[in-house]
C-alpha cells in the first residue's frame, strides 16, 4: 500500500512568496502543502521596507493588519537632492527586516502544513505533480507552486532556464546608522539622492525599524570596483566622500555593526509554461531593489494567483499547460511587471547617464521639487502624501499599477 502523503497544492519555497500563498490558501479552505528547508527563515539582506503600493496588494492577501502590527512607520520622509533638502513628506513608508517579514507571514500558515526539507526533484504533468523530499519523503500534489527564490536548481529539472536581462544590475548596501551624540537624528526617514551624477549612486534611503536607523545605499559599479572593498572597510569615510554634505542633514553619525553587500542580476524565466507547475516571485523574473519592486512583484504574483486563478484551476479537472498559462497572461501581472522592468532601467538610466538630456532631467527634477517644497506653507509640508503608486483602472475593470505622477519613477 503507498503511503505516499496527498495535497491539493504543494509549495517549493518559503520566503515572502511561498508562505504569502500557502497562508493564503490555507485561509480558503484549500488543503495545502509548504516546504522550506528553514524552520524559521534566517536573517537575510533582501527588502527591508515597504511602501504605500506595496501595502495596498499586501492588503489584497489578507495579511496586511499581521504584518504591519510588526513593522515600524516613518513619521515624515525628507527628500535631498545634490545636497540640498528639498521636500519633506508624510510618512507613508514602514521598516521592518525581512526574516521578520517572512516569519510574520508564516506565522499565518497552520503548522500542520509546513514540513522542513529541501525539495530534492520534482516530476510533473497535467494531472499529478510528484514531488520527493530531502527527507525521503514523497508527496503527490494537483498543483506544484515554484517560489523558491534565486534557486536554478530545481527549474533546471523542469527545463526551465532564466535570461539575464542585465547582470549585476545593482549592488545593494545595508547597515544601520546610528546618531554619534546622545540626541537621535532629526528625520523619521530621509532619502539621499546623489550630489553628483559621476558618483554612480542611486540613492541612499535611511529610515526606523524599531529603535534602529536603517541604512540602504544603492549604486552601480563592477562587483570588482575596488570602491566596494573600501567600502566594506570604512563605510563611514567611504561615504561621505561620495556625499560630502550628507552629515549636513543627519548630524554626525557613526555606522554600527556589519554592511552587507550584494549584487542583483535581473532575469526573467524561461521556458516555463508548463503543466502542473507555476513559477511566482524571484522564481519567475527578479527586479532591481533600488527600484523598490520586488517583494510587490511576489506580492503581486501571489495575490493574482491565490485571489483569482488557482480557484478556477481547481474547479475542474487537470492541470494542463493551457489552464497555467492564464496566470502568465494576466494584465494586471503583465502591467506590474512591465513597471518594474521599467524603473528598473529608467533608475539606473537616470542616475548615471551624464548625456545633456539625462543632466538636465535631473536638474529639472530638483528645482521642481525644491519650488514645490519652498512655495508650501511649513505647515502643510509635513502632510504632503510621499510619492509612489496609485491603482489605476484597466479596461476590463481590474487594477493595475501606474507612479503616482510620471516624474516620480525616479
Ligand atoms: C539585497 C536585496 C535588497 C532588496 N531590497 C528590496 C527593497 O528594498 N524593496 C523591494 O520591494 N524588494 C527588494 N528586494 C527584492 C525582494 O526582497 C525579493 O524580490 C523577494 O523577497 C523575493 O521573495 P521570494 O519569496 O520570491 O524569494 P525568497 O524570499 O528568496 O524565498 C525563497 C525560499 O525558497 C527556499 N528554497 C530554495 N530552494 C528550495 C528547495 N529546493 N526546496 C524548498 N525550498 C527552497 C529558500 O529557503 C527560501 O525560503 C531586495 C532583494 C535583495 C537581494
Amino acid at each position: 500500500m503507498s503511503h505516499m502523503r496527498q495535497t491539493d497544492i504543494l509549495i517549493a519555497g518559503a520566503g515572502l512568496a511561498g508562505s504569502t500563498a500557502a497562508a493564503m490558501l490555507a485561509r480558503a479552505g484549500y488543503d495545502v502543502t509548504l516546504v522550506d528547508p528553514h524552520p524559521i527563515y534566517p536573517p537575510d539582506f533582501r527588502c527591508e521596507k515597504l511602501d504605500q503600493s506595496q501595502i495596498e496588494i499586501l492588503k489584497k492577501t489578507g495579511l496586511a493588519d499581521a504584518v504591519l502590527a510588526v513593522a515600524t512607520p516613518n513619521r515624515s520622509l525628507w527628500v535631498a537632492r545634490f545636497g540640498h533638502l528639498v521636500e519633506k513628506l508624510k510618512g507613508a513608508q514602514c521598516g521592518l527586516l525581512y526574516d521578520t517579514l517572512v516569519n510574520t507571514v508564516r506565522a499565518q500558515v497552520p503548522p500542520a502544513a509546513f514540513i522542513a526539507a529541501k525539495v530534492a526533484s520534482i516530476k510533473t504533468g497535467p494531472e499529478r505533480q510528484n514531488v520527493l523530499l530531502s527527507t525521503g519523503e514523497e508527496i503527490s500534489a494537483r498543483l506544484l507552486i515554484m517560489a523558491n527564490g534565486l534557486n536554478i536548481g530545481l527549474r533546471h529539472q523542469l527545463g526551465i532556464d532564466r535570461k539575464i536581462l542585465s547582470e549585476a544590475h545593482s549592488i545593494s548596501i545595508g547597515f544601520d546608522l546610528k546618531p554619534a551624540g546622545a540626541a537621535p537624528f532629526e528625520f523619521s526617514a530621509l532619502t539621499y539622492y546623489p550630489e553628483r551624477s559621476d558618483s554612480k549612486m542611486a540613492y541612499l534611503t535611511l529610515f526606523p525599524i524599531g529603535q534602529s536607523t536603517r541604512a540602504n545605499l544603492f549604486v552601480y559599479r563592477d562587483m570588482r570596483d575596488p570602491w566596494l572593498s573600501q567600502f566594506r572597510d570604512a563605510p563611514k569615510q567611504t561615504m561621505l566622500a561620495m556625499i560630502p554634505k550628507l552629515e549636513t542633514l543627519t548630524g554626525p553619525f557613526d555606522i554600527d555593526g556589519f554592511v552587507k553587500i550584494r549584487p542583483v542580476d535581473l532575469y526573467v524565466s524561461e521556458g516555463y509554461r508548463q503543466a502542473g507547475v507555476v513559477l511566482v516571485g524571484d522564481a519567475f523574473a527578479t527586479s532591481c531593489p533600488a527600484a523598490g519592486t520586488g517583494a510587490g512583484k511576489a506580492l503581486m504574483d501571489v495575490e493574482r494567483l491565490c485571489n483569482v486563478h488557482i480557484p478556477q484551476w481547481l474547479a475542474t479537472p487537470g492541470m494542463g499547460a493551457e489552464k497555467i498559462a492564464a496566470f502568465y497572461d494576466d494584465p494586471v501581472k503583465n502591467a506590474y511587471d512591465a513597471w518594474c522592468n521599467k524603473k528598473a532601467f529608467g533608475l539606473k538610466s537616470f542616475s548615471i547617464d551624464r548625456g545633456l538630456v539625462r543632466t538636465a532631467e535631473r536638474w529639472a527634477k530638483f528645482l521642481l521639487q525644491w519650488l514645490k517644497g519652498a512655495v508650501r506653507q511649513p505647515q502643510e509640508r509635513s502632510t504632503v502624501e510621499a510619492p509612489g503608486l496609485v491603482p489605476a483602472q484597466m479596461p476590463d475593470g481590474e487594477q493595475a499599477y501606474q507612479p503616482a505622477r510620471a516624474r516620480d519613477m525616479v
